[in-house]
């Protein structure tokens, strides 16, 4: 039976043929949009950090041409900065960025995912998570919040800090009062230092009135706009507690697995982009601002003694241990990160390592 003559049997015409293949193509072609929010920890337009996140909600808008929009809020603005966890959590929200250390109290496991004293660098981090088991524990660690973590990008290795009475041996840091989040604050403790935890806008008045004596921050971009060159003596390096924090973005795991496949690969593909933009960033703009402290500001950069390094990386492998003990994901996640870090570490020292102990010889600051 030829088409027409079964569609006059069949009653329909051929113009109610059409019409419904006119109706129907628009219902294909229209694909759904989406408006998302996003929470973060961050002050308003603080540099890389917030700012990132405003750069991926573009480039996910971009990239999805117009279908995934997401608005971005700084910390406090929707959500109070350590609320952002709880708020994706419960799908209140459906994406947030933070650094995965700020929720230690809910998960001892999460702390891996950012930084650990005396760890692996930005690099080291990238490789665990992109080409070790790094990201899927992460991901096994976050699943019972209903979320669904991806690394946001390091900082790179952070500056030891600011501080106000010079650090020749390990007990100098007795009687030491100093802002030090994490597990780097644990290590300092343990040495006989104070650790005061105070907001990001308090740090500056609290280290020119002497509340504190030493502070640590992020490294010369973000250490720069703080202006501690004008309250402290001595600027110390390297940030062994903060080696290469990473910053994390995650997601509500429904709002996240609701959206079709491809907007999925987007959100993923665009978050890799901008992990690779933040170190970029961190690195080359430290750099400039580095100069900048050294000649416009004139601090004094000063190394930690290799002793005190030595003594305070065996007072953070007892602090990490004890973390690594609290519970089975916690030791599961160590496990895995201590084996990682001493095969690429063996790597590292015939590479980057070999490479940089050439290369110091002709951009050290002595020289
Ligand atoms: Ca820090």
């Amino acid at each position: 039976m030829k088409r027409r003559e079964f569609l006059k049997k069949a009653g329909v015409g051929a113009a109610a043929a059409v019409a419904a293949t006119t109706v129907a193509a628009p219902a294909v072609l229209a694909k759904k949009s989406y408006r998302w929010k996003m929470v973060t920890t961050w002050p308003p337009k603080l540099p890389v950090l917030q700012t990132g996140c405003v750069r991926l909600a573009k480039r996910i808008d971009e990239l999805s041409d117009g279908r995934l929009k997401i608005q971005v809020f700084a910390g406090g603005e929707l959500v109070p900065p350590m609320g952002i966890f709880d708020a994706v959590s419960a799908g209140t929200v459906e994406c947030g960025s933070g650094a995965a250390y700020y929720w230690a109290g809910k998960t001892a496991a999460a702390q891996w995912f950012s930084a650990v004293p005396f760890g692996l660098n930005a690099q080291g981090m990238a490789a665990w998570f992109h080409g070790g088991d790094g990201l899927k524990l992460w991901e096994e660690v976050y699943a019972p919040f209903n979320l669904i973590p991806r690394p946001g990008g390091s900082t790179g290795v952070q500056m030891g800090g600011w501080f106000n009475k010079k650090i020749n041996s390990i007990d100098d840091y007795k009687g030491l009062k100093m802002r030090i989040p994490g597990l780097g604050g644990k290590v300092i403790a343990k040495a006989g230092g104070t650790v005061v935890l105070t907001p990001g806008g308090e740090i500056f008045t609290n280290l020119e009135r002497g509340v504190i004596d030493a502070t640590e921050w992020v490294g010369p971009l973000h250490d720069l706009r703080m202006g501690f060159y004008q309250a402290a003596k001595y600027y110390y390096y390297p940030g062994w507690h903060e080696p290469g924090t990473y910053l994390e973005y995650f997601f509500n795991k429904k709002a996240y697995t609701s959206l079709p496949k491809d907007l999925q690969h987007i959100i993923d593909a665009a978050v890799m982009e901008n992990e690779l933009w933040c170190l970029a960033q961190f690195d080359s703009r430290n750099g400039a601002a580095l100069q900048e402290l050294i000649t416009k500001h004139h601090v004094q950069l000063i190394k930690f003694p290799d002793a005190v390094l030595n003594a305070l990386r065996k007072l953070a492998d007892e602090v990490v241990a004890g973390e690594a003990a609290k519970d089975a994901m916690a030791t599961k996640v160590n496990n895995s990160f201590q084996k990682f870090k001493k095969v690429i570490g063996t790597w590292g020292t015939v590479s980057e390592r070999a490479y940089y102990d050439i290369i110091a010889q002709k951009y050290s600051l002595k020289g």
